[in-house]
């Protein structure tokens, strides 16, 4: 495969949407490039009398719409450029869902396999301690992303309010609900992408009750197990794999059972009543529905050729290729790009801003049923922008999200 930089993917999606919609030079400009990038480095005292040097990124692309709004990696392979694409992806994301909210994406380049517990607290509060006069409530609203999670946030934010000794729970979202998180937030990302899974097959006509199969096998992975069934009625689990392997089974399996396999394995792999596959091959069995939720680019020009699901939801952020892109959908297959697919996540993360400003909070069903409405007028908004401008779903997707914030920045005059 060749290698692809993530920014370079994320510049040429913007100028075809800005094709799409005859937008004018400066505004086709201004939609390409992050409005403003913050890199720091992050010494850390380590377990074992040392300080390390880490380097960290948080990147705001844009806040026409709202104050920015993304996670925070913890990954060894991020680069400026990794950031600044997700940041984007983050803009279009809640603009496509309608929040008023823009984008933004944090990032530390570190190993957490190979860091302890304190380590990664004193990481986390030293990341807060770089950053803290960029974000905000109303400013920048990190969240967690790869390798980072809710005890991530609720040490970030305590130092967040420590430093600026207020109470401001609403300055990070997926934080535990002890401390201003929501219910429901947990699970929204895979719920989401279940909902615009259950409108495709109705709009394709296709059995929801079918198979499906999970690339990656972390949180939303794992969730999106447990919630197929749930939301769509029925359907087989019938191939997983995580990054030590994959696992099949024609006849199905039991989600359940699974995740509390890798909850004490780390792995799926030797799940009893399963056979061993190579971890890619899960991107290319015969299924209704493929789940890729893991890293970006896992979908390209090497395999797009062997994928046979009908419908491919994407959970993770840039699972698939541009040229894999334009081949599934000349070959019939549906994607619901990611910032469709993935968006539940910070629609959740929204609402639990809204409940931290009131300190008023909703119970589960309310923020059920209110994410449940956001993405399926999402899905059939893009749906009919595909059908309006003839373009792949990623593209209709992109021509909802990219309309939205170029408005708002008409409006503001910036352009
Ligand atoms: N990291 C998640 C995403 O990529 C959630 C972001 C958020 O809630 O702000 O969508």
């Amino acid at each position: 495969m060749r290698s692809y930089n993530s920014f370079d993917v994320l510049q040429q999606q913007v100028a075809e949407a800005a094709k799409i919609l005859n937008l004018d030079h400066a505004t086709t400009e201004l939609l390409m490039w992050p409005q403003r990038e913050y890199k720091f480095t992050i010494p850390v005292r380590m377990d074992n009398g040392e300080v390390k040097i880490f380097h960290g990124y948080r990147i705001q692309y844009n806040s026409a719409r709202g104050p920015a709004k993304g996670g925070i990696r913890f990954h060894p392979d991020e680069t400026v450029d990794s950031i600044r694409a997700l940041s984007g992806w983050m803009t279009w994301k809640t603009s496509v869902l309608d929040l008023p909210l823009g984008g933004a994406k944090g990032g530390v380049v570190c190993n957490p396999r190979d860091m302890s517990e304190r380590e990664l607290e004193n990481l986390s509060r030293a990341y807060v301690r770089a950053v803290v006069q960029y974000i905000g409530v109303d400013k920048d609203v990190p969240a967690p992303d790869v390798y980072t999670n809710p005890q991530t946030m609720a040490w970030m934010m305590d130092e967040y309010e420590t430093l600026m000794q207020v109470h401001h729970p609403g300055v990070f979202t997926d934080k535990p609900q002890q401390i201003g998180g929501t219910e429901g937030r947990r699970d929204a990302t895979a719920r989401g992408g279940a909902v615009a899974v259950r409108e495709a097959c109705k709009v394709l006509g296709i059995d929801p009750t079918g198979t499906f199969a999970i690339q990656g096998f972390g949180n939303a992975g794992q969730r999106i197990a447990l919630l197929h069934p749930e939301l769509l009625g029925g359907g087989k689990l019938i191939a997983v794999c995580d990054s030590r392997g994959g696992i099949v089974n024609p006849d199905g399996m039991n989600p359940k059972e699974l995740v509390t396999h890798k909850l004490k394995t780390g792995s799926v792999v030797g799940f009893p009543g399963t056979r061993s596959i190579p971890r890619d091959l899960v991107l290319e069995l015969e299924v209704d529905v493929l789940y890729p939720a893991a890293l970006e680019n896992s979908i390209n020009e090497d395999n797009m050729e062997r994928v046979k699901a009908k419908i491919i939801c994407e959970l993770a952020n840039g699972p698939t290729t541009p040229e894999a892109d334009l081949f599934l959908h000349k070959h019939g297959i549906h994607v619901i790009p990611d910032i469709l697919a993935s968006a539940g996540g910070v629609t959740v993360s929204y609402f639990e801003m809204v409940q931290d400003k009131s300190s008023f909070f909703w119970d589960e069903a309310t923020v059920q049923a209110r994410l449940d409405e956001k993405m399926r007028k999402a899905y059939h908004t893009v749906q009919e922008a595909m059908r309006e401008k003839k373009v792949h779903p990623r593209l209709a997707a992109m021509v909802v999200g990219v309309a939205r914030v170029a408005e708002a920045c008409k409006l503001r005059g910036w352009v």
